[in-house]
């Protein structure tokens, strides 16, 4: 089955421009310069429906889902419970009352870790004791091995960020891994025969939770997909400048970049 991928947001947890900042990148006219939270879209063709997942609903949700004409979500994974991931959430509401009424809510699919911090967060959505009519219509479901979403199948590969073990995701010959630090020996294996890895990569300097681009290169190189793609990058890198010195393969990727995959 063909499906495609696209960037709803490229960049790091405080989006690029950065507020307050006037660097060169921060203040660059060039639309790949200008980066939401991270997310990505899935969309392929069900007997004749289209169906939509979304990785991650970040603050930038509502705006992403606008940019990207989104009528529809059949299901939300999460890759963790940071502010940059989650607080969109409760702007799946209206897209969420379409879906209950052809059938149930929309499932969101998350780690008990994370779960808890959606909990508590959004109380008012999925407290037993919640009683405010308009809240989202969806439900936590948790995050397994492999979950199959209107045929298609996704796997979840554990990354490390920094102490946390949170999810990256595998769908046919695509993955998706954000915020990654560390990849665990295990999950390389789950990583063979892609056509496209996602990695994030969020600047040269050092940083205690997030790989540099050096670092990328190294798991890109390790893994072989045929094309690689950094996200959640900082305004440290300019999408020009640092295209150009990247290798064969690997490139800067940007919102509203869409792939084909097959699923
Ligand atoms: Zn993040
Ligand atoms: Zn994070």
């Amino acid at each position: 089955m063909q499906g495609l991928l696209t960037f709803m947001g490229t960049g790091t947890s405080m989006g690029v421009p950065t507020l307050g900042c006037d660097c060169e990148v921060c203040a660059s006219p060039d639309p790949r310069d200008k980066r939401l939270r991270p997310s990505v879209l899935l969309r392929w063709n069900q007997r004749g429906r289209e169906r939509a997942v979304v990785i991650d609903t970040g603050p930038d949700f509502r705006e992403q889902a606008l940019r990207n004409g989104l009528t529809r979500v059949d299901a939300v994974f999460y890759t963790h419970s940071h502010a940059d991931h989650i607080l969109g959430l409760d702007d799946l509401r209206p897209l969420s009352f379409t879906v209950f009424r052809e059938g149930g809510p929309i499932p969101l699919y998350a780690s008990a870790e994370t779960a808890a911090v959606l909990e508590h967060i959004f109380d008012y959505t999925f407290s037993r004791r919640a009683t405010y009519p308009n809240r989202a219509r969806v439900l936590l479901h948790p995050l397994g091995e492999r979950t199959a979403v209107h045929g298609v199948e996704v796997l979840r590969i554990p990354v490390m960020h920094g102490p946390m073990e949170i999810a990256g995701f595998r769908f046919g010959n695509a993955a998706y891994l954000t915020d990654v630090s560390t990849i665990p020996e295990e999950s390389f294996g789950l990583l063979e025969g892609l056509d496209h890895l996602v990695l994030s990569a969020l600047r040269h300097k050092p940083h205690p939770t997030h790989a540099t681009v050096e670092q990328a290169l190294g798991w890109a190189r390790r893994i072989g997909a045929k094309q690689t793609w950094f996200t959640h990058i900082a305004h440290e890198l300019g999408h020009k400048q640092t295209n150009h010195s990247l290798p064969a393969g690997v490139a800067l990727a940007y919102d509203g970049l869409t792939l084909p995959v097959t699923l």
